[in-house]
């Protein structure tokens, strides 16, 4: 029942590629792609495998960077006694996927500026390694022609100055929202950063219709990231500081493994549960989801018997566990129902469907409290 050896990545079509400080680090599919696609284009233009070669190896470096910045990110939150999940590489960059953001603004400060710092630290790293070699740096129009050191140097001041754009899904947009949180209430900090976000995007989005369609797509990132942090953002405040056991459902109904579906199809139309704990002598040993459930009856008929379609990666969580947590786990992981636990005995179960009602519950009571105040 250790919910912490064998946690799957958060995002689907990927593949490990190892760990980093006790990390591991994930490269999504799409991000060969990238490779394939970087590779194929030099070779059409080049026609040569060095050039190939060259151009698959300054993404491969870039890439190691934003490991990097990544790691920056992670390591900091580590020391605010944050654990990260995973560290996932996607074209786009990277996503450490830490736990839960410091709650204190200053130390959220710190774990956003710890990545670009990272990139600064490289940069500075490669200019002293240029410098010994003796190589005249040149001016910046001529560095992306220069060798392949030269061209990650760029890159990561590149690197570091796009992620402290204080617009949102940036590090600089999270640094505005705790700085602003040091002033406001959490909830009003995130919306208004989000706002400066969405402003920032609508502005980039205009010079890239004047000047450079790159720009656009980048706007659109901004633009969708701002908004999709925002809401993630909103859900969080509304549920900081609250612990898991304000969304315990202690009613529920459960399965033997040896019950017929027919059990779970009546208990399915009887009530509003779509997921079940299966139980053995007391034990929780598994959870039959309604995806189980489907496919069961798709493949054998509703004869078949829970034992064979449950699943049994089961995770558990504490009832004292913070809901944000929780709910990223549910989130991210395959498993669609946690078993809560009180003291190591079972104490209740909690899904996705229970914490987003809590959710409009306490938004609803919190907006019901402003529109009073008024
Ligand atoms: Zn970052």
């Amino acid at each position: 029942m250790s919910n912490s050896q064998h946690n799957p990545p958060s995002m689907k079509w990927s593949m490990r590629l190892g760990s980093l400080a006790g990390i591991a680090v994930y490269v999504h599919a799409t991000f060969l792609i990238l490779l394939l696609w970087i590779a194929l284009s030099y070779w059409r233009s080049e026609q040569s495998l060095q050039a190939v070669i060259h151009g698959v190896g300054f993404i491969l470096a870039l890439f190691g960077c934003v490991v990097l910045h990544e790691l920056g990110h992670a390591l900091t939150a580590r020391r605010f006694g944050i654990k990260t999940r995973d560290i996932t590489l996607l074209p786009i960059g990277g996503v450490a996927s830490l736990e839960k953001m410091p709650d204190d603004p200053k130390q959220e400060i710190l774990v956003a500026l710890a990545g670009p710092a990272v990139n600064v630290v490289i940069a500075g790293f490669i200019w002293l390694l240029l410098s010994l070699q003796q190589t005249m740096l040149p001016n910046l129009s001529d560095l992306l022609k220069g060798n392949m050191l030269q061209q990650l140097l760029v890159v990561n001041l590149f690197l570091a100055a796009f992620n402290l754009l204080p617009a949102f899904p940036m590090d600089g947009g999270r640094v505005l929202r705790a700085i602003l949180a040091l002033r406001m209430d959490h909830m009003a900090a995130t919306r208004l950063a989000a706002s400066v976000g969405q402003a920032f995007a609508l502005w980039l989005g205009l010079v890239g219709l004047l000047y450079n369609p790159f720009l656009l797509f980048i706007a659109l990132f901004v633009w969708i990231g701002a908004m999709a942090e925002a809401g993630t953002e909103e859900i969080r405040s509304l549920l900081h500081g609250t612990t898991l056991n304000h969304a315990l459902i202690t009613h529920f109904e459960t399965l033997s493994p040896h019950d017929s579906l027919t059990r779970a199809i009546q208990l399915t139309l009887d009530g509003v549960q779509k997921d079940f704990p299966v139980i053995a002598a007391g034990n929780f040993i598994g959870v039959l989801t309604q995806e189980d459930l489907l496919r069961g009856l798709h493949e054998q008929g509703a004869l078949a018997t829970v034992r064979e379609y449950m699943r049994t990666e089961i995770e558990t969580a504490d009832i004292n566990e913070p809901l944000e947590s929780v709910m990223k786990r549910l989130q991210t992981g395959n498993c669609r129902l946690l078993a809560v636990t009180r003291n190591g005995e079972m104490a209740g179960i909690v899904n996705m469907d229970n914490i987003l009602e809590l959710v409009r519950i306490e938004a609803a009571l919190k907006e019901g409290s402003r529109a009073f105040r008024k």
